[in-house]
């Protein structure tokens, strides 16, 4: 008999839990059909009381036989326990709501993906004067920035520097290349985010900063459609569901990989990383 109970000090993440049982299933399958060919071996998944102990080797159910917020009969402390479904996945997704802190992340996720983007690539496009084609699909902050840097204007008034919060460059750094180091610091910052939230206050002093700096690329910019400041108060008030904020984390994470092979690549290329 195996044994298996996920801890999880936060939410609980039902996704999570599907994808711990499939793992499970599938290396046991692995094991006993590859590895040993024990073709006659086979078995079933079953659960029991969430503080269960191990050495309860009884009581176990049968994944259909309850459904979720019914009552069942715990043979371990023999007493009746409402079933949460913490394992199916889908179903408990659809219900939950993301709290405040995960909707501020999921906002200036947005803002940065579609609009600080969108921001970085209309000044790129109006600056880069070698008749060079820009793919935008296939252009990240990352890339945008760095090709930004081998134009050699528009540097930073303080020059290149190491930036870790965007509060470290004054109100009065307002260049065109000041502004371009503002849109790669935050971005930093909402990548590598392991909590994929983002208090009131923080939310606030990001989204007065980016408002500012919108507001100036929107003079300088000119950009075609809707202004960059129209384009962040639609965001600010935009109806959010789990989904957009599943999306989100699944945009950013990618991001974040691709940067980590982008450093392993090469040496000269991380160099840049830090400075464009
Ligand atoms: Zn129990």
């Amino acid at each position: 008999m195996i044994q298996l109970q996920v801890w999880q000090w936060n939410e609980v993440d039902t996704e999570v839990n599907q994808a711990v049982l499939k793992v499970v299933e599938r290396e046991i399958n692995r094991i006993v059909n590859t590895r040993y060919k024990l073709k006659t071996v086979s078995f079933e998944k079953k659960w029991k009381c969430e503080t269960t102990s191990f050495s309860f080797d009884t009581g176990f159910l049968e994944f259909d036989q309850v459904n979720d917020g019914e009552n069942y009969y715990c043979e371990e402390h023999a007493t009746v326990h409402k079933y949460k479904d913490y394992w199916s996945g889908e179903k408990s997704k659809a219900s939950r709501r993301i709290s405040s802190d995960q909707q501020n992340y999921v906002r200036m996720s947005m803002i940065v993906l579609e609009v600080l983007s969108g921001v970085l690539y209309d000044r790129l496009y109006i600056d880069t004067k070698t008749g060079e084609i820009l793919d935008r699909d296939k252009l990240d902050i990352t890339e945008m920035c760095k090709k930004y840097c081998a134009l050699k204007i528009n540097f930073p008034s303080k020059g290149f520097r190491k930036i870790k919060l965007v509060d470290e460059i004054s109100p009065n750094e307002d260049t065109i290349g000041d502004d371009i180091q503002r849109i790669r610091v935050i971005r930093n910052e909402m990548q590598h985010s392991s909590v994929f939230a983002l208090d009131d206050t923080r939310y606030q002093t990001l989204i007065t900063i980016v408002h500012d700096m919108l507001t100036r690329f929107d003079q300088r910019n000119n950009p075609a459609g809707e202004s960059y400041v129209k384009r962040l108060d639609e965001i600010r008030k935009m109806e959010l569901e789990t989904r957009s904020f599943e999306e989100i984390k699944e945009r950013m994470k990618a991001g974040l990989i691709e940067k980590i092979h982008a450093v392993f690549d090469s040496v000269v290329s991380d160099a840049l990383n830090d400075i464009c």
